[in-house]
């Protein structure tokens, strides 16, 4: 399917590697200009080079910590026209509920809900002016089922869902999409870390954990960078007007229910 959005500009959060990268490179595949962020800049531009040599899309890197006001400012003096927007950031530590704090909940708020938010406020009055953007919001199956020892990805993407239901239906008759992509388990060094923090607990080799958590999962494996890529590109396309304020579930069946 031809997705219409040759030519548009994207500014991909938090990308050089993972579901951030699955979503750059699916929208370079469409033949999308990538604005591509991540702190750590060499990975970063051996990122930027791997998509630029396989897809030929122009591709800027601005290495910057998305979670902040200063990077974020960064990030936006480099960005110029944002046609399409895709707000990631790394996920908040996992832990156990009786030990986090207030400063533990404001970064995470800070880190996966204001960031967002931000990025959107700066970028979505442009979309309205232009009568055209599309707007991806990474956030998690948390938002649905909470992860026990995700407490604080449960607390800040609720509250980002929360901004988003209303800010979606706000824009909608100016052409303006916004929608959340929420990941169950896909495999990426985030989820490498998380079950190797499980078998820290368990004391299972992390190996098993994984294998473990294959079988929670209707699909029996976990997602590809790929699949997510492909899903979020689908939600940035021209086909997708109709699409308003939704919360897109990709955990290949894990969550248990009709609708
Ligand atoms: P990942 O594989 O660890 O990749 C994270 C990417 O984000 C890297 O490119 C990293 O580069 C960048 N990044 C992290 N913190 C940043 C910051 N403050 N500013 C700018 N860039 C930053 O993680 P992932 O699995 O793709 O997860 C992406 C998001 O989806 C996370 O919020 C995660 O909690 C959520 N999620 C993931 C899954 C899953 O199964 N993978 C499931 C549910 C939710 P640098 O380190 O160089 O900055």
């Amino acid at each position: 399917m031809e997705l219409g959005i040759a030519g548009r500009r994207a500014l991909v959060c938090a990308s050089s590697k993972g579901l951030g990268r699955g979503c750059a490179e699916a929208l370079a595949a469409e033949g999308v200009e990538l604005i591509l962020n991540a702190r750590s800049a060499d990975t970063l531009e051996v990122t930027a080079e791997e998509i630029r040599a396989v897809h030929g899309v122009p591709v800027t890197t601005v290495a910057a910590d998305i979670t902040s006001p200063q990077g974020r400012e960064q990030v936006l003096d480099h960005a110029g026209t944002v046609d399409i927007l895709v707000n990631n950031a790394g996920g908040p530590p996992p832990g156990n509920w009786r030990d986090w704090d207030r400063a533990d909940f404001i970064a995470a708020f800070d880190a996966n809900a204001y960031a967002a938010i931000a990025l959107m406020q700066a970028c979505v009055p442009g979309m309205c002016d232009r009568g055209w953007g599309r707007v991806v919001n990474i956030t998690s199956v948390s938002v649905k089922q909470p992860i026990g020892v995700l407490g604080l990805s449960n607390t800040a993407r609720a509250a980002l869902t929360g901004f988003v239901a209303g800010i979606a239906r706000d824009v909608a008759a100016q052409g303006v999409v916004i929608n959340n992509l929420l990941p169950g388990l896909h495999a990426t060094d985030r989820t490498v870390g998380l079950d190797a923090y499980e078998a820290s607990l368990t004391g299972e080799p992390a190996a098993e954990v994984t294998a473990r958590r294959h079988t929670t999962i209707p699909a029996r494996r976990y997602g590809t960078t790929a699949e997510f890529g492909a899903a979020c590109a689908f939600m940035c396309s021209s086909h997708a007007g109709f699409m308003i304020g939704q919360n897109v579930l990709l955990d290949g069946g894990a969550f248990n229910s009709t609708l």
